[in-house]
């Protein structure tokens, strides 16, 4: 029988125009979307225990959460101390227990039907009468055949993220799960495969109906586990589809020029540097430099830890193409590094004939408009800039190579901006949030990949210590006994988020009370995020040129700012951060041959805490990772300072569903698949879809008309408008 996936969900039973709506709220229109609405846990038999076996577990002590389903016997508000306190009685085959909410006892009251079958979840307690008590459990409604069947037979039953809006139209676990039935029942095996049969068979994957059916209504685990795996990999393979297209598009791209390389200068540049290039970098270089005299477009992602010297690569790129009569842009996030990168250039390049501009947001017009003469004249060689660059009245004269910097903070559609205002420039991307290798090569397999992975020579580790709060006081004496030394020290204060007065509140709070005690011998100055750039920088360069001795500030430091003498670092309530954003701040100092030192502040408590304990993450449970994520995360600033290995424990501690938040990194978010976990099948899918692509780029062979319709339909939308650095 065919079914009409697109129909409304009003063909189903028991859904009228009122839970159509609310269904509508929640983005589910159509039986399709509603097919693809997948349970968000799933009771499973295996976990559930009788009330006598947990009475037995609490008696032996063992701490943890326990699932037990139960009917209800009977439920009460009383009064204690004046509050409403609920108490449902509910029983099992082996015994009574009770649960109790402190809170909310009306809203319970009406769910808690005497007879009724429920899973209950929670921490079990056994009360100073010997009842076993559950407080503030979790709980799932149960039919009452279901949880015969459930109990008898084995079978696993699905729990849906109950939307308030569904709530609304008195739409509950048990109707919900009903309503899916039907549309399962009925519906999937109208569903229109996605894969072809030859991506199915030979890499063992479900077909879409059984896929869906499983889904929601697995008839065990293994079942269940297969029909995700078929989920994660379409999600993957689509999406490495997207990256090897992008890659053969890009690999088809034809330069308007080749840039040839002129030595001396070049030269001449390198030896008046005050140190000599790394290794990493002058291999780097030498990529760079392949790139840009070839005929094909350079399209590079340049991953090198903080510190580990990519401007310098850059600039010598940009000077390349100079040479070469044709423009660069280097784009950073912020008016502050622009501005830095701006005047560190114009330093570097003086006598070598290379006009350098900046654009940024909020130039006087009359400064602007004369600048932007110069851009699109020619005049202008190297023209440094934030976003403003993006404009559309920026126009360029021959633009041939764009750098942006700290990529991770951008977004998807800036980098193409940029691309279509010169003819198929070079492009550079340079980023400092280092993610795993293999991961590298698979997200961004559609850029080569270069990385500076070594630091400049005769640069120490920067000592890292957790302290207290406590130590406050040695901490500052620590500060001024060093900048007798000549050291300069940034204090950060964690932004409270969402609230921008908080922030302002902090960072001034504590800029005038160490300004008139503990450091009033030394010279303070204060950056907050929301004094204007001007501000910023100016107060930026005077610390730069040795004004103050100490810089205090929210994390408006973060990104890029290079302050040679700025040896310590101290890093307030650093619990608050995360790792990748301490690993930054940490790179804002031990910038010169000085020792650097990065002093972690929290309270008492968790310095203690922290120092004492020392996790090593191949012996910790999920569970156990995610109760120590702070003291893992403290502990492992202490313990490593490579940006690459920090970013593997980063991985792990962010665990499922949520690693580096895309907007941080510019990885993209997937809703089946996750990166870590699932980087198997990543590299299974990319394998497989770099073949196809490879044999037949647009996708015209029969067997790869399905994969052309499915991208296009489902998936091209998705990724690339919405990723992909
Ligand atoms: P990042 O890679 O974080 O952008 P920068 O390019 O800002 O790092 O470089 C950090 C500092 O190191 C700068 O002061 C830069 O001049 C310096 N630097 C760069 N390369 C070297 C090198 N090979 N030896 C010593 N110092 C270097
Ligand atoms: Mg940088």
């Amino acid at each position: 029988m065919q079914n009409n996936l697109s129909q409304s969900i009003q063909y189903l039973k028991s859904v009228g125009p009122k839970r159509a709506e609310s269904f509508s709220k929640i983005g589910i229109n159509t039986v399709k979307d509603l097919l693809f609405y997948f349970p968000s846990r799933y009771l499973d038999r295996s976990t559930i225990l009788s009330s006598i076996k947990v009475v037995q577990h609490v008696v032996d002590g063992y701490e943890g959460e326990v699932t037990i389903i139960g009917q209800v016997v009977d439920s009460e508000i009383h009064y204690y101390n004046k509050k409403q306190v609920m108490n449902v009685h509910l029983k099992d085959a082996s015994g009574f227990f009770e649960c109790i909410w402190f809170q909310g006892a009306k809203y319970f009251k009406n769910i808690f039907n005497n007879g009724d079958y429920f899973a209950i979840s929670a921490k079990p307690v056994l009360t100073k009468y010997g009842h076993l008590q559950f407080v503030h459990p979790d709980f799932d409604r149960l039919a009452e055949k279901e949880s015969k069947d459930f109990l008898n037979t084995g079978k696993i039953i699905p729990f849906y993220h109950m939307k308030k809006e569904l709530r609304e139209t008195n739409i509950g676990d048990l109707s919900l799960r009903r309503i899916i039935h039907q549309a399962v029942h009925e519906y999937s095996s109208s569903l229109p495969e996605s894969l072809p049969e030859f991506i199915l068979s030979e890499n063992g994957l479900l077909g879409i109906s059984n896929t869906i059916e499983q889904m929601h209504f697995p008839q065990d685990y293994d079942s269940l586990n297969t029909a995700k795996y078929r989920m994660k990999f379409e999600e993957l393979f689509f999406f490495e589809c997207i990256v090897a297209k992008r890659k053969q598009f890009l690999v088809e791209r034809k330069k308007e020029f080749s840039f040839k390389i002129k030595p001396e200068p070049i030269k001449k540049f390198i030896n008046m540097l005050p140190f000599n290039l790394t290794g990493a970098q002058l291999n780097v270089l030498g990529e760079i430099k392949k790139d840009l005299t070839g005929s094909k477009p350079m399209n590079r992602l340049l991953q090198g830890d903080v510190g580990s010297g990519k401007t310098i690569v850059a600039l010598i790129s940009m000077m390349i193409v100079a040479e070469n009569n044709y423009q660069s842009v280097l784009m950073a996030p912020t008016e502050i590094l622009a501005d830095q990168h701006f005047k560190n250039i114009t330093q570097l390049l003086k006598g070598f004939g290379i006009v350098v501009v900046e654009l940024l947001g909020g130039q006087k017009k009359s400064e602007r408009d004369i600048i932007l003469q110069n851009i699109k004249n020619g005049t202008a060689k190297i023209i440094v800039g934030t976003h403003a660059l993006l404009e559309e009245n920026v126009e360029f004269n021959k633009l041939g190579l764009i750098v942006i910097d700290e990529q991770q903070r951008f977004g998807v559609m800036q980098r193409s901006t940029l691309v279509q205002k010169g003819m198929n420039p070079d492009v550079l991307i340079m980023t400092a949030t280092p993610i795993p290798r293999t991961l590298t090569m698979s997200i961004y397999g559609d850029l080569d990949v270069s990385v500076i992975d070594q630091m400049p020579n005769k640069r120490k580790t920067i000592k890292t210590y957790l302290r207290g709060e406590k130590k406050l006081p040695d901490i500052y004496n620590f500060i001024i006994k060093k900048a007798a030394e000549g050291y300069q020290t940034f204090l950060v204060y964690p932004i409270v988020e969402e609230s921008a007065k908080v922030e302002l509140k902090a960072a001034e709070k504590y800029f005038e009370s160490l300004k008139e005690g503990s450091l009033k011998e030394l010279r303070l100055c204060l950056i907050h995020g929301r004094m204007n750039w001007r501000d910023k920088e100016k107060i930026m360069y005077d610390y730069a040129a040795k004004k103050y001795d100490v810089l205090v500030s929210t994390t408006v430091i973060e990104v890029g700012i290079d302050v040679p003498d700025a040896n310590i670092i101290v890093i307030n309530d650093a619990f608050n951060f995360g790792l990748s954003q301490l690993h930054q701040l940490r790179g804002r100092v031990g910038r010169s041959e000085k020792q650097a030192y990065c002093l972690l502040v929290t309270p008492d408590s968790l310095a203690v805490k922290s120092n004492q304990l020392n996790y090593n993450f191949d012996y910790l449970s999920p569970a156990q990772i995610e109760k120590h994520k702070t003291i893992i995360r403290l502990n492992a600033m202490i313990k490593h300072s490579s940006g690459f290995e920090l970013s593997e424990i980063d991985l792990k501690l962010r665990g499922p569903g949520n690693i580096y938040g895309t907007k941080q990194s510019g990885l993209p978010e997937f809703k089946y698949a996750n990166l870590v976990e699932d980087s198997k099948i990543l590299f299974t899918t990319k394998e497989a879809a770099f073949k196809i692509i490879g044999e037949d780029p647009n996708l015209i062979q029969p067997k790869n008309i399905l994969i052309k319709n499915t991208l296009r339909e489902k998936y091209y939308e998705k990724y690339f408008l919405s990723r992909i650095g």
